[in-house]
């Protein structure tokens, strides 16, 4: 079945091919091969990889081809909504991607993504860029200084090419004369790569520099760093490119494109603050290792790290202030669960000098870090080096808002002894100080973690759970007739799932067996995301699972009386002596009710 459709008002594309993707690429699979996935009855369940959680609320549905997150981002899904996620990437670029992995044609896809055009569009502008800059290192006189540059720095052929280092020239118009070639001034200044004065001239941003391309996980240029030759009392040693439709300081990594498949294999990523330490150690025959832009590692960082291992190593400038700033990192890796090593280099001030300076060393040095635990007791005392009674209670302060973070106790009981040792005070104190740092915290933990479905009221999400459950149960019709006699159509308090229900009964008229794909196509469109949400809900821990289900039953139904009650004594009917007859009914129904509340 092939026909057009609209999608988000701009794009057009062939449903014969969407469905074809779907058809080809099973989600639980797919998905598997990015998070591990643990199969739950009909669906599988996951630790949602879109936000934090410790308990899973990501549901993988094979039969429907869907997935779900019942957690903070409420948020679901096939897959390419999944791939577009997870990349952070448009509709038109997932579909692509999908359909180049399975070897699926996409020649029938026309669309007009304006925002994915532009992005595009700067990413053929940085390519070329990249080579023009490439080209005036290698190629030209005036990359000779340059050349040298890196030869001094110690840094071989092989490295800067696979890099793509290249030279900027000290010209204001070079690049911009070059690209104004093949694109618009328009278009050029979307890039980042030229700058306009007050006075309205445009010129090159990156001058007599020598020049870093940074590159997303799928190997785009997305933007660049430039770096000074000599240092210059006036100009900045580093200057980037700056935040543009395409290039993200909180997200980017440098060298990331070079470094995944290492981390992946190596389950370890090694985080340096520098480009030239990255590039010494790769040298060396260390791949997996990437640099931050900018002082700190932000949650984004950590977050597109998380997709190829659980495991960090900061590998850290000697001077306090790398220190520092790698230290705001820490509290968000904490939170999304990495292990945390560090590595110093106490010979050379950063890991460029040190894996040049002595490469065995270095080697040796990488393959031995210390826990981070350690480390900051190692610079608290460095900090504060005085055996007086205000140093120790800074030390002790901030190396316990670290160790109250520690799950393992036997690893927690090894660092307040380590602490109380240092300090030269009783271990009874420290845990009373750690006692003290947890109430803080989990008073802080309670406001941070609102349960999920906390904007909905409880009779609502138990009608959504059993419905849940009905449809996920092995024989639909025989759960109606097992559970859902005291039911009825009215009993539904939200129109969306009074609707479904109303289509699952009729269905039943003229189906004699229950089947989901059938059962799909006959309710409408708009309530396919409701159907979705509630088909996948089942398979979550959640608060009534322990409940016997005909409980819920009948606590909806005593909801269900108690709304038409009041609705009744609130409303002015003409019919007084039927009024009052209903009401008595269903008063005594409600006893009934509350009794066999009581009694499951
Ligand atoms: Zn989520």
């Amino acid at each position: 079945m092939i026909f057009g459709m609209r999608f988000n008002g701009k794009i057009m594309f062939m449903e014969g091919t969407i469905q074809e993707i779907k058809n080809k690429v099973d989600i639980a699979t797919f998905i598997g091969s990015f998070i591990s996935i643990k199969k739950t009855g009909r669906n599988y369940k996951a630790l949602c990889p879109f936000h934090q959680e410790k308990t899973p609320s990501f549901v993988i549905s094979p039969d429907r081809q869907i997935w779900h997150c019942f957690g903070a981002c409420q948020d679901g899904g096939d897959v390419i909504k999944f791939l577009m996620k997870w990349e952070n990437i448009s509709f038109i670029e997932a579909l692509r991607e999908l359909a180049d992995k399975f070897g699926i044609r996409l020649k029938d896809v026309r669309f007009e993504d304006q925002e994915w055009k532009r992005k595009e569009k700067i990413m053929r502008i940085n390519k070329l860029t990249t080579d023009y800059y490439e080209y005036i290192l290698h190629e030209t006189k005036y990359g000779n200084t340059a050349q040298e540059y890196l030869r001094k720095r110690g840094l071989n052929e092989k490295v800067i090419k696979t890099f793509h280092l290249g030279y900027a020239p000290s010209s204001w118009h070079s690049l911009l004369k070059f690209l104004q070639k093949k694109f618009t001034l328009e278009d050029i200044l979307t890039s980042g790569l030229v700058i306009t004065s007050e006075k309205g001239t445009v010129y090159d941003r990156f001058r007599g520099r020598l020049i870093f391309p940074i590159k997303d996980a799928r190997s785009n240029v997305i933007g660049f760093s430039g770096r000074l030759l000599e240092d210059k009392a006036k100009e900045a040693k580093y200057i980037n490119t700056p935040e543009t439709l395409l290039y993200h300081k909180r997200e980017s990594l440098y060298a990331i494109d070079i470094a995944k498949d290492q981390i992946k294999k190596q389950n370890n990523v090694y985080i340096v603050e520098g480009e030239f330490d990255v590039l010494s150690p790769f040298q060396i025959g260390i791949g997996n290792i990437v640099a931050i832009k900018g002082s700190a590692l932000t949650r984004e960082q950590l977050m597109l790290l998380k997709r190829y291992t659980n495991k960090i190593t900061l590998a850290l400038d000697s001077d306090v202030a790398g220190e520092e700033a790698m230290k705001k990192g820490i509290e968000e890796a904490e939170d999304l669960e990495f292990d945390v090593d560090v590595v110093v280099f106490d010979y050379a001030k950063d890991p460029d000098e040190a894996a040049r300076r002595d490469p065995t060393l270095f080697k040796k040095g990488i393959k031995d870090p210390i826990p981070f635990y350690d480390f900051i007791i190692q610079i608290l005392v460095k900090k504060f080096p005085q055996d007086n009674p205000y140093n120790k209670k800074q030390i002790a302060n901030t190396a316990v808002f670290f160790i109250t973070k520690i799950k393992n106790p036997i690893v927690k009981s090894h660092y307040v002894k380590k602490l109380a040792t240092l300090l030269d005070v009783s271990e009874s104190s420290i845990e009373s100080l750690l006692r003290l740092t947890n109430r803080k915290k989990e008073r802080k933990f309670i406001l941070s973690s609102q349960p999920k479905y906390s904007h909905m009221r409880r009779e609502d999400i138990i009608q959504k759970y059993l419905l849940s459950l009905l449809f996920q149960s092995a024989n639909p019709y025989k759960f109606v007739d097992e559970y859902f006699k005291l039911f009825s159509i009215e009993d539904f308090s939200l129109p969306s799932l009074k609707k479904l229900y109303h289509y699952f009964t009729d269905f039943r008229k003229s189906n004699k067996e229950f089947h989901l794909d059938y059962f799909i196509k006959t309710i409408p469109q708009e309530l396919h995301p409701v159907f979705d949400e509630i088909y996948l809900m089942a398979s979550l821990d959640n608060e009534f699972k322990n409940e016997k289900i005909e409980k819920l039953i009948y606590e909806i139904k005593r909801y269900s009386l108690k709304y038409r009650i009041a609705q009744i004594l609130s409303s002015e009917s003409s019919e007084k002596k039927e009024t009052e007859n209903s009401l008595r009914l269903m008063g005594k129904e409600l006893t009934r009710v509350e009794k066999m509340i009581v009694a499951l």
